[in-house]
């Protein structure tokens, strides 16, 4: 009996717990066999106790912060600056500098996995024009190139170019130019056939 027999209890040194041999530790060792290691939210690797910051453990044990995160995944994969757990949203490999970013058409902050790996790399070369598009703008027809609101003229819609027709491209307006729209959308367009047609 290395820790002095069973009925001498032992302090771990991670967890802060006073341990019976129930939870032994293993010989020579200050910590209990459940403080061995952790596995980190962030690289989702199991690592020993040692290879996370020391009061980030202990918050996380005491369930002060929710994410575990090692001492490397402090690096923020975009800047490569080290940061505190604090600087991350989540089990997020980027600071939140790093992570959020604004989408033109929609104006919304959007996180990295809400944009296009590539969009976002091009937006931020320099001499390059890119606007930063969304993944859900993208769906609605905005593109880097044209990230642009048109105004319907009939049902007021803001929408990308691609839902107009190509009459139409020559006198939409940007919704940033705040002249008088003057042509219907493709669904207004149907409608509107429909109409005419059911008139015939
Ligand atoms: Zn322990
Ligand atoms: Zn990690
Ligand atoms: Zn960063
Ligand atoms: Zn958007
Ligand atoms: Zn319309």
């Amino acid at each position: 009996m290395a820790y002095g027999g069973a009925m001498i209890a032992s302090l771990c040194i991670v967890c802060n717990i006073r341990h019976n041999a129930k939870t032994p530790f293993s010989s020579g060792k200050q910590y209990c066999v459940n403080c061995k290691s952790f596995t980190c939210h962030v690289c989702e690797t199991a690592k020993e106790w040692r290879l996370f910051p020391d009061s980030h453990l202990h918050h996380w044990q005491s369930h002060e912060n929710k994410i575990l995160r090692c001492t490397a995944c402090r690096v923020c994969s975009g800047c490569k600056a080290t940061k505190d757990a604090r600087a991350f949203d989540g089990n997020s490999k980027y600071c939140r500098h790093c992570d959020m970013h604004m989408c033109t058409p929609c104006g919304e902050t959007q996180r990295r996995n809400e944009l296009d790996e590539n969009n976002l790399e091009n937006h931020y070369v320099k001499g390059r024009t890119d606007a930063l598009v969304c993944l859900s703008c993208m769906k609605r027809g905005y593109t880097p190139r044209n990230p642009e609101h048109y105004i319907c003229s009939l049902c007021l819609c803001e929408n990308s170019r691609s839902a107009f027709s190509a009459a139409a491209l020559v006198v939409c307006r940007s919704a940033t130019d705040k002249r008088e729209p003057s042509e219907p959308c493709k669904d207004c367009l149907k409608i509107h056939e429909r109409v005419i047609y059911n008139n015939l």
